[in-house]
């Protein structure tokens, strides 16, 4: 076994999983038996968190006290609010990372320190560096940061050896997309460009859906949304269902919840076809073309030349993204691997690269730069200076490590100093890309306009930058690395925010399958006819007694009865262990 994990923090689910001299990677199943650990937080009345499958059913019946898909604020200044406290992005998403680590220490009998964590490919910087905060949030050592459909490239290469072609790396997660193109060859994995949209995903499909829903009830969305959390809520976890559900019916039913998110016995119903959530969807699905193209362009690729197209995330899992790909490519996707679980058992083959396990040694990797790096430069447009203009210096989608140089001048006459103002993206105009940093440039000796200043730029495999200036009259060099530079966070504020974080105290884990039934059942209440419900709040005080007693037969006794009592209801309980 490798000692460091391999993790997808994804924006639904998150997995962990290590890479096994004999087996290759394995995945890591957490306290309720499953590998998938859905990316939610929940804060009990007392003060102490649920992550994972409890938290998840805790978010139907108190929204305010949880928190999910927080991987689409990473990088940004906002906080969720849980209960009366708030969180941010890489302090909920350390929660989740430190309840995986506990899991893998659990499963492995050793302490967990090091981790390759994957994002998307098209996270920018602050995304990045928020995510490495998150790890050291949670105590991790972040031994590299990887782009998911490298990851998922990893997996197919260690699979299939032997295999040479092009291979389309389709990746719709919860919230996000990515589409890589790459190469195999002999045990040698090139990417060869990636393009992709952070904010695009399966959380939008259900959206859409469940804003038509209320439409056709003759609500208003937004409204519901603020007025009526419960219903909204309710709704978009029945919405989600549906959708789900649609992978595979031709059709679905979808009730309608009242304002307090409770389903009537002969409450409305609204149906829902494969067709009408194609038509529904098909802004969405046209969204997911632009990156596609643009992939396939810088990648000088046909869609006739790709052999094989891989899936990763839940999202693809929609019957009309198989339609959508077959259409687009002339070919169906490929379905070998669980588009769940291939990310994480790719993080894992990177950490036994970087453990230099044997079982790896003839792979070799190549990565892309994701984005175009540049500086800011300001142009002479006839008699006067405009500022603003982008200058690339690395552009996109460039095989790293690399090291690149440009020269820029001085605009003005004995100018002795210039400010090197770094940036990240596409765009002609430097407002509109993302400012990764500055250097300043000083001491030039007098002269004319127009002295010559080198800028060399050095791309490493993870993401570090590191900006050179040389000042081409006098030699003197001007050097910084721009890294671990984490969006409104100082050196201080970093260090509370570890402190706040140590002091989180986690529900214990050997019981959380329990609050996971005690969460789930609470949840069902709201779905069943009011008979039902007294039976089953029945059952369900007495299990939550028995949570706080220490006879442990009476507590399998009523954990039975309540098992039983949802069964009968048709609610049966899912429980990831038994599966
Ligand atoms: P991920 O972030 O990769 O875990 O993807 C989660 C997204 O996949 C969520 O939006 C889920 O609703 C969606 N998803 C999971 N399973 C399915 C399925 N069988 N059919 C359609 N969407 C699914």
């Amino acid at each position: 076994m490798t000692r460091i994990v391999g993790i997808d923090l994804g924006t639904t689910n998150s997995l962990c999983a290590v890479f096994d001299a004999h087996q290759g990677p394995v995945l890591i199943p957490n306290a309720v038996g499953s590998v998938l650990t859905p990316s939610v937080v929940g804060l009990l009345d007392d003060g102490r968190i649920l992550t994972g499958y409890p938290a998840r059913e805790m978010s139907v019946t108190r929204p305010e006290r949880t928190a999910a898909r927080f991987k689409r604020f990473m990088g940004t200044d906002d906080h969720r609010p849980l209960g009366d406290q708030k969180f941010s992005a890489p302090e909920l998403s350390s929660v989740i990372l430190k309840t995986l680590v506990q899991d893998a220490r659990a499963h492995l009998g050793y302490q967990v320190t090091d981790a390759v964590i994957t994002v998307p490919a098209y996270f920018n910087d602050n995304q990045r560096n928020a995510t490495k905060l998150a790890g050291e949030l949670a105590g991790l050592k972040v031994r590299r940061i990887i782009n998911e459909p490298t990851a998922a490239a990893l997996t197919y290469g260690y699979h299939e050896k032997e295999a040479d072609k092009k291979i389309l790396v389709f990746d719709l997660g919860g919230g996000t997309f990515d589409v890589t193109l790459m190469e195999i060859f002999e045990g040698t994995l090139e990417i060869i460009a990636t393009a992709g949209r952070s904010q695009l995903g399966g959380e939008d499909f259900t959206e859409s859906l469940t804003r038509h829903v209320l439409t056709e009830a003759g609500m208003e969305p937004e409204r519901v949304e603020e007025l009526e959390p419960l219903r909204y809520t309710r709704l978009r976890k029945l919405c989600e269902q549906a959708k789900i559900q649609l992978s595979d019916e031709e059709e679905v039913k979808i009730a309608l919840p009242d304002a307090e998110g409770k389903l009537a016995e002969n409450g409305d119903d609204i149906t829902i076809t494969r067709a009408a959530f194609a038509d529904l969807c098909a802004p969405l699905l046209d969204r997911l073309k632009q990156p596609i193209a643009r992939t396939l362009r810088d990648g000088e690729c046909t869609p006739n030349e790709v052999q094989d197209i891989i899936l990763v995330g839940g999202a693809t899992r929609m019957y009309l993204v198989h339609q959508f790909l077959a259409d687009y490519f002339g070919k169906q996707p490929m379905c070998k691997h669980n588009p769940d679980e291939v990310v994480a058992m790719g993080a894992a083959v990177q950490a036994a690269l970087m453990d230099d396990h044997e079982a790896v040694e003839e792979m070799v990797m190549t990565d892309v730069c994701p984005f175009t790096l540049g500086v800011e430069v300001s142009k002479r447009l006839g008699s006067s200076v405009r500022d603003g203009y982008y200058l690339p210096i690395i552009h996109r989608n460039t095989t790293v490590p690399v090291s690149k140089e440009e020269v820029v001048a001085t605009l003005y006459d004995n100018q002795s100093q210039v400010m090197v103002k770094v940036y990240q993206g596409e765009s002609r105009k430097t407002k509109e890309n993302l400012m990764l940093g500055e250097l300043e440039v000083n001491g030039i000796p007098p002269g004319p306009a127009g002295q010559p200043i080198y800028i060399r730029f050095t791309y490493d495999m993870n993401g570090i930058l590191e900006v050179e200036a040389i000042v081409h009259d006098s030699g003197l060099k001007f050097q910084t690395v721009l890294t671990h530079h984490v969006k409104g966070l100082n050196e201080q504020e970093i260090q509370r925010a570890v402190d706040r974080m140590q002091e989180v105290k986690f529900y214990p884990r050997d019981e959380l399958r329990h609050q996971h039934l005690l969460h789930y059942a609470e949840q069902v209440i709201g779905e069943v006819n009011p008979m039902e419900r007294e039976r089953l709040e029945e059952a369900l005080d007495q299990f939550e007694q028995a949570l706080f007693d220490t006879d442990r037969e009476l507590f399998e006794h009523r954990r039975g009865l309540l098992l039983e009592t949802l069964d009968n209801m048709g609610y049966a309980f899912d429980d990831p262990e038994d599966l």
